[in-house]
């Protein structure tokens, strides 16, 4: 296990010395590739797309183009279809599934894994709730501050108050 890791590492170490492919790949001639400027965006021959950011270059779904990054944020994590039907996108967007996907994996968790349902269930809960007291936070907070200006609205009328009864103190004696 130890030599293995070692060997892996002695692998990377000389990719990075640019020794690796010299050694193992002999014969194969890499094509030369044209000169990437930040922010150029291409597809290689295997329709992936990339991009050249500052120092490195980064693939698929990081890569910005607009229309990749649509179909690739837009694939079933399971079964890998496109996103493309109404019902699909709905749990596509709550789960990364399409909804036989979402269907079955809720189905499999249901009657083979009861324990998992139930977790599962539970964490939907919880991502629910979540956001039921993010509103539940705000409201309070409305609800303090409306409280915090009214009580500033008393302690002004108050002080008035009291200086109308001052006034009519000064005046009565
Ligand atoms: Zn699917």
């Amino acid at each position: 296990m130890a030599k293995k890791y070692s060997k892996n590492l002695n692998r990377v170490q000389s990719m990075v010395d640019g020794t690796y492919g010299g050694k193992i790949q002999s014969g194969y001639t890499p094509e030369a590739e044209p000169e990437r400027k930040v922010g150029d965006k291409w597809t290689d021959s295997d329709g992936i797309p990339w991009e050249q950011r500052d120092g490195y270059q980064v693939k698929g779904r990081l890569a910005t183009s607009d229309i990749t990054h649509q179909s690739w944020d837009r694939k079933c994590s399971m079964c890998e279809s496109l996103i493309l039907k109404p019902w699909d996108k709905d749990t596509h967007k709550a789960d990364g599934r399409c909804y036989h996907c979402q269907l079955n994996y809720e189905l499999d968790l249901k009657f083979d894994k009861p324990l998992r349902w139930f977790a599962y269930r539970r964490l939907k809960e919880l991502q629910n709730m979540k956001s039921i007291e993010k509103e539940i936070i705000q409201w309070v907070d409305e609800l303090e501050k409306q409280k915090q200006e009214k009580i500033f609205d008393m302690s002004v009328a108050n002080a008035m108050a009291n200086a109308n009864v001052e006034m009519s103190i000064k005046k009565n004696t």
